[in-house]
């Protein structure tokens, strides 16, 4: 038996277009989950989860002899970009889209449910996880809190991104870290106002706040030799007073993402940040109150996974390229590979195809297949091994 039919591919590929048109946001994936649940129904897992931190939903499959339990991780969340595209499965949702491809990802993890009970494993269990809010960070952790996940206890993890700009169902694949760590930080400023005729009165937050910009994006490079590796600052936002030329602004906030490739070297770069803008707040004399947001570990691989990828892409002749540097980009798929044995691999979605979040992009299906291939023979090859 073939993993899939061709009639399944094409219910796939019309699943996908589906999801498609059909996108919806971060922690509010109602329909999209519903409909990935019916899917996955008909393919008659042992046992569907659903309501896992939000719209989560997993099915669980055993097979006959007992082994590891290996979780399977897709995305379903689309972004608030307005699509450009007119093809007849563009967004019908003004103002969202999927332009990450998790149409693509869950349309795969479908696919793979197909495939298992096409062509089961002789041993373990596996676990078809679609994961809600990927895209702001939450998901992952909210999942892996939920008390229903704890029935999982997953041996391994896995999961794939599609990745534009790489040729198309290349399998892209680094051991250690992949994907890198990333932190939103947030400060808000408290000095003064006053009459614009006399700031002498007041206390501006504005030297503060330009010294805190310039400062935090020079800290990694000024500090290189402290990082085991790459470290980076950049200010995503920054707000002075209101638009009131009568007024001496008395307050600011500032918001930076800070990236490094190791989370040590997050931690590190976090207690740097904050030392800068406290000992800046002194000496202007302001008032200030540090939050962070939208947390992502890095997401680190195991190597003797990344070798059994690499070992089964050589039996299929599926194209393997070894990055050498980590991406900058983060996955919160990185709360899973700091818990579990995990590996998280790139499938090229096409040399010439639009970034991810651009706004024509669109999810390949013909990569659907192979990314299922892919996936399954790692599931049989991990039981195999454990
Ligand atoms: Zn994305
Ligand atoms: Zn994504």
């Amino acid at each position: 038996m073939e993993l899939l039919t061709h009639e399944q591919i094409k219910e796939l590929v019309a699943l996908r277009k589906w999801l498609h048109q059909n996108p919806e946001l971060s922690g509010k994936e109602k329909n999209t989950s519903a409909r990935l649940e019916a899917f996955i129904k008909k393919t008659r897992p042992e046992k569907i989860l659903t309501g896992l931190g939000g719209y989560g939903v997993a099915a669980v499959y055993v097979f006959d002899k007992e082994g590891p339990t290996i979780l399977v991780r897709a995305d379903m969340d689309a972004l608030p970009i307005d699509e450009v595209n007119n093809f007849d499965h563009r967004s019908q949702t003004e103002g969202i889209s999927h332009k990450c491809g998790h149409d693509g990802h869950s349309t795969i993890l479908a696919g793979l449910a197909i495939a298992l009970q096409n062509k089961p494993l002789a041993k373990g269990r596996v676990v078809l996880l679609f994961q809600p809010e990927e895209e702001t960070g939450q998901g992952a952790a909210k999942v892996i809190a939920d008390e229903a996940f704890k029935m999982i206890r997953p041996d391994f993890a896995i999961a794939l991104h599609n990745l534009p700009g790489f040729e198309k169902a290349a399998i892209i694949i680094k051991d250690g870290p992949f994907a890198a760590a990333s932190t939103g930080m947030i400060v808000n400023i408290k000095g003064a106002s006053s009459h614009a005729a006399h700031p002498e009165q007041g206390n501006s937050p504005y030297e503060m706040l330009a010294k805190a910009m310039m400062q935090l994006t020079d800290l990694p490079r000024k500090n290189k030799d402290q990082f085991k590796d790459f470290a980076l600052i950049t200010i995503i936002h920054a707000k002075l007073g209101e638009v009131a030329f009568g007024t001496n602004p008395g307050k600011a906030v500032l918001m930076a993402t800070l990236r490094t490739f190791y989370n040590d070297d997050m931690t590190l770069l976090r207690k740097m940040a904050e030392d800068t803008v406290k000992e800046l707040a002194n000496k202007f004399n302001v008032k200030i109150e540090i939050s962070y947001t939208e947390e992502f570990p890095a997401t680190i691989n195991q190597k003797e996974l990344v070798s059994t990828i690499k070992d089964i892409a050589d039996t299929t002749g599926d194209k393997i390229i070894e990055i050498k540097e980590p991406f900058r980009w983060s996955e919160d798929f990185g709360h899973f590979t700091s818990r579990y044995p995990g590996v998280l691999f790139g499938i090229g979605s096409g040399k010439d195809s639009p970034g991810l979040h651009n706004n024509d992009y669109d999810f390949p299906d013909d990569i659907i297949p192979n990314s299922v291939n892919i996936f399954w023979h790692t599931l049989e090859k991990i039981t195999q091994d454990h």
